[in-house]
């Protein structure tokens, strides 16, 4: 459980780590934000610890649920999922040009 996203309800794989959020990440790195490698991120859901891939720049109403237990990974808007579908798009977008 992270200060940021209160009720988090899974871990994202940043290539060395798992943090609640990318806020963590970036704490934990000096302030730089997390920059996916791929638009497809490594997540774990919290209730049944399984690591599952998901393909962000395709995220539906149906990716908020958990593959393997059905867990609603994204109940409430504490946990800014559109945030990192932007992020995502904005470091994968080139610069100067709006995504
Ligand atoms: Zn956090
Ligand atoms: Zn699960």
């Amino acid at each position: 459980m992270c200060k940021h996203v209160l009720n988090a309800q899974f871990m994202l794989w940043t290539g060395s780590q798992w943090y609640d959020c990318v806020l963590c990440h970036a704490e934990a790195n000096g302030g730089k934000p997390f920059v996916p490698s791929s638009r497809v991120m490594s997540l774990r859901c919290k209730r049944c610890e399984k690591v599952f891939r998901k393909d962000l720049s395709c995220f539906s109403s149906l990716d908020h649920k958990c593959p393997h237990c059905g867990h609603m990974l994204f109940f409430d808007a504490k946990f800014p999922s559109v945030r990192i579908v932007f992020l995502v798009k904005h470091h994968h977008g080139h610069h100067g040009q709006l995504v």
